[in-house]
C-alpha cells in the first residue's frame, strides 16, 4: 500500500455527504493505493482505519477450522470497509482481502470515530449502508447453499465489474476457489462453461466480460436481489 497522488474520489458514499459535511473529514481522508491480494484485518485483531473505496474492491472472508477462507461480501465505491467500527466495534470479525487493485480513502479509526458522532450525514449513510451490507451478506449466505458454482461465479464477476469498472479484471482460479468456497477444478468447469458460452474470456486470471446481458442472465438471482434492495435502501 502507498500514498497516492491526486486520485478523484468516487466513493459515492462520500460523495453523497453535503459539502460541509464532506469539507470535515477531508484533513483526516489520505488516498492510498490497495493492492491485489493485500490483507487489511484480520480477524480477532483491531482495526487500525476504515478504507471507502473509489475503484478497488475489498472482500471480507470468514475463516472457520482448517476450511479455506470464504467470501461473504463484497465492498466498493458504494460503501466503506470497516463498519464495525462504525458501531464502535475496534475488532474485525473477517479477513478483509483486497480483490480489486486501486484506490481508497483511508482515514484514522479514532478521528472517523469522532467525525461520526459530530456527522449526522455521515451516520445516515453508514447506516444505510450497513442495511445493504447486510443484505448483500445474508444474500451471500443463502447463495452459498443453494446456487450453483457457475451462476455464483457470473454473479460475483458482475459484482466486482460493477465496482472496479475495470476491463479486463484480475481474479486468479486460487481467489475465486476461496471466493466461492469451491476447489480450482470446480472454479476451472464454472469458468470453462461461461468462456465456452461466449459470456468471458479468461487468461492467467485476467477476466473479461464479453456480454454482459448474457452473463446477467446466466448468473444467480441473487445478483438482482440485492441491486433491486440497495436501490430501495
Ligand atoms: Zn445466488
Amino acid at each position: 500500500m502507498h500514498i497516492a497522488n491526486r486520485v478523484p474520489v468516487a466513493n459515492s458514499l462520500l460523495a453523497a455527504l453535503p459539502r460541509k459535511d464532506y469539507q470535515h473529514l477531508i484533513d483526516d481522508l489520505e488516498q492510498v493505493v490497495l493492492t491485489y491480494g493485500e490483507v487489511l484485518y484480520e480477524p480477532g485483531v483491531r482495526m487500525k482505519y476504515v478504507y471507502f473505496p473509489n475503484n478497488s474492491v475489498v472482500s471480507p472472508l470468514t475463516l472457520v477450522d482448517q476450511h479455506q477462507p470464504l467470501g461473504v461480501g463484497l465492498v466498493g465505491r458504494e460503501g466503506m470497509v470497516g463498519i464495525p467500527l462504525a458501531l464502535e466495534i475496534r475488532i474485525s470479525p473477517v479477513r478483509a482481502l483486497v480483490q480489486g487493485s486501486g484506490t481508497a480513502m483511508r482515514m484514522k479509526a479514532t478521528p472517523f470515530l469522532k467525525e461520526l458522532r459530530q456527522s449526522q450525514a455521515l451516520q445516515r449513510e453508514l447506516h444505510r449502508y450497513t442495511y445493504t451490507l447486510m443484505v448483500q451478506i445474508t444474500q451471500t449466505a443463502t447463495c452459498h447453499r443453494f446456487h450453483d458454482v457457475e451462476a455464483r461465479l457470473a454473479r460475483w464477476l458482475l459484482m466486482t465489474q460493477d465496482r472496479t469498472q475495470a476491463s479486463p479484471f484480475r481474479l486468479t482460479q486460487e481467489f475465486l476457489s476461496h471466493l466461492l468456497g469451491v476447489l480450482r477444478p470446480a472454479v476451472n468447469r464454472a469458468a470453462r462453461k461461461l468462456q465456452q458460452n461466449k459470456l468471458i474470456s479468461y487468461s492467467h486470471g485476467n477476466i473479461t466480460i464479453l456480454d454482459r446481458k448474457g452473463l446477467q442472465a446466466a448468473a444467480c438471482s441473487c445478483y438482482e436481489i440485492v441491486n433491486d434492495m440497495r436501490d430501495d435502501a
